[in-house]
């Protein structure tokens, strides 16, 4: 025998000791599992179904963690069917596109104030890295806005479709119509502001599978009655200004941006802003930061305004 041998022999109690010590350890821990299961269920038995967040004055220590164990698993299942249901709720189904209902054309610069609720808007979208930008953050945030694309930046907002109709279907988003070519309405006159109108209707639908009705952002805020007989007959009844801006049409600073969402915020507000220059969507994660330390909640145009063909809830 070598000395080799000698080693190796004791390496091998070595191991057979090792594995019958993690035997032990294993029915250890199986035994003390199942004994705070069955006080655990013995626990829940005697309070016949009761009060789950009550526990029995006769309880073990065990016993009272197992409870405290019920408790909290309860509670946090009651908070996420409570969640799931408020999600459910929320959701909306992009079926069909709904016809055209024509009606009168109602201009809003805000919406109620009562529900502390905030509407971000941004139009045109000539910068498609920023509604990436914006499309992520509404993502990663959970908050709610709305989109007035014009079909003229095609190229721009296609990239995005299947980001935007998950947030649209989550109801975090609304997409309403800026005309496709951003005409002045006034100045072109109602037919052609009603045929670039129906323009960009058509490029919504084809591009998005939704239609913007009956949502209208005018370019430049621009509109006259003619505009609104347009708009109106065509199904865009909810005209959509704004009362608050981040002025944002030329490049601004972040800065700038912030002190603007900082005057402007206030329950009922819809703000204008652009997916044209990278610091309005770089801006994003600050400006919820801003609204939620007003306690101001986003909502979209839809949950402001009201009249979303989607929900039948309005
Ligand atoms: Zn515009």
């Amino acid at each position: 025998m070598t000395r080799l041998s000698d080693e190796q022999r004791r390496a091998r109690r070595e191991q057979a000791r090792r594995a019958v010590r993690r035997r032990r350890q294993a029915v250890g821990g199986m035994l003390l599992a199942v004994a705070v299961l069955v006080a655990g269920v013995v626990l829940v038995a005697s309070r016949g179904g009761g009060d789950p967040t009550v526990a029995g004055a006769d309880t073990t220590a065990a016993g009272a963690d197992a409870a405290r164990a019920v408790s909290t698993a309860d509670a946090q299942r009651r908070a996420q069917r409570a969640r799931a249901r408020a999600d459910a709720a929320q959701r909306i189904r992009l079926g069909p596109i709904p016809p055209a209902r024509a009606g009168t054309a109602v201009v809003s610069q805000s919406g109620p104030t009562a529900q502390r609720q905030i509407a971000l808007t941004f139009d045109d979208g000539f910068c498609g890295d920023c509604i990436a930008k914006l499309v992520r953050g509404l993502e990663k945030s959970g908050a709610h806005a709305t989109f007035f694309p014009n079909g003229t930046y095609d190229a721009e907002w296609r990239p995005h479709v299947k980001a935007i109709r998950r947030l649209v279907e989550a109801g975090q988003l609304t997409v309403g119509s800026h005309t496709f070519s951003h005409v002045n309405a006034p100045a072109v006159g109602a037919a052609a502001f009603g045929s670039d109108l129906d323009r960009n209707e058509q490029w919504i639908e084809q591009t998005f599978g939704m239609t913007g009705r009956p949502y209208l952002r005018p370019p430049y805020g621009a509109y006259d009655a003619g505009t609104l007989a347009a708009a109106g007959e065509r199904g865009y009844t909810r005209v959509v200004m704004w009362n608050g801006t981040v002025a944002d049409s030329n490049l601004r600073t972040k800065a700038y941006i912030l002190n603007a969402i900082r005057y402007w915020a206030r329950p009922g507000a819809i703000i204008l802003l652009h997916a044209n220059y990278p610091p309005t969507a770089e801006a994003l994660p600050e400006i919820l930061q801003i609204l939620r330390r007003k306690r101001l909640r986003t909502a979209t145009i839809a949950e402001l305004l009201g009249g979303s063909p989607y929900t039948s809830a309005r």
